[in-house]
Order: structure tokens, then C-alpha cells, then sequence
């Protein structure tokens, strides 16, 4: 397999997944060991799905959909998920991208 950011032939290794901030393990995965791109395999996304399940983070993510407002782009944050992290409005919180397609907002 290549990896589809920078053609680099990847690397079957094993990569630390958390999910809500819970550190799920470590599951088969292919690197790339040029831009350090992760890609799990599909039996390890199922075994994440299982982990994930089991320890009752499933269902915290959800699709979302950007706004416009203003001159800013706005993501509307699921009430579930704001309970869950104990998001309110007023807190601050700090966003940054994470790679080319994940933000992150940390309280
Ligand atoms: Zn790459």
C-alpha cells in the first residue's frame, strides 16, 4: 500500500488509537514512514469500534456539519459531546489543527 498523502510505500507497524481522549491501545496499522500518516487496517477499526463499545465512548461522536457566520467558520458542537467534555458557553477553549484533517478543541 501507498500512502495516499505523499506516495511513500507504507509500513504495516502498530500505532496507539485513543478516542476521547482514552487511549484505547495499540492496533495494526499501516505508517508511512515519510509524513507519518497512520492508517488502520479495517479488522483493527472493528477491534477499535469493540474497545470503544465496551468502555461506553461509543456514541459520543458524531457527524457535524460547518456554519457560516459572520466572517468565521462555526461548528456546532453535539450536546452530547459538550456534556461529555463539560463544554459550556464562555469556557475558553483552545483549538488547533491536528494533521491535515482533524481540529481539536481541548478545555
Ligand atoms: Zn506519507
Amino acid at each position: 500500500m501507498e500512502c495516499p498523502i505523499c506516495n511513500e510505500k507504507m509500513k504495516k507497524g502498530k500505532e496507539p488509537y485513543s478516542f476521547a481522549s482514552v487511549l484505547l491501545g495499540e492496533f495494526e496499522a499501516d505508517v508511512c514512514p515519510k509524513c507519518k500518516e497512520v492508517f488502520f487496517t479495517e479488522e483493527a477499526s472493528d477491534k477499535i469500534d469493540q474497545k470503544a463499545k465496551k468502555l461506553g465512548l461509543w456514541g459520543v461522536g458524531q457527524k457535524g456539519k460547518i456554519g457560516y457566520s459572520g466572517n468565521s467558520l462555526i461548528v456546532r458542537v453535539p450536546k452530547k459531546i459538550a456534556s461529555f467534555l463539560k463544554l459550556e458557553e464562555g469556557k475558553e477553549v483552545y483549538i488547533h489543527p491536528e494533521g491535515k484533517n482533524k481540529l481539536v478543541i481541548e478545555s
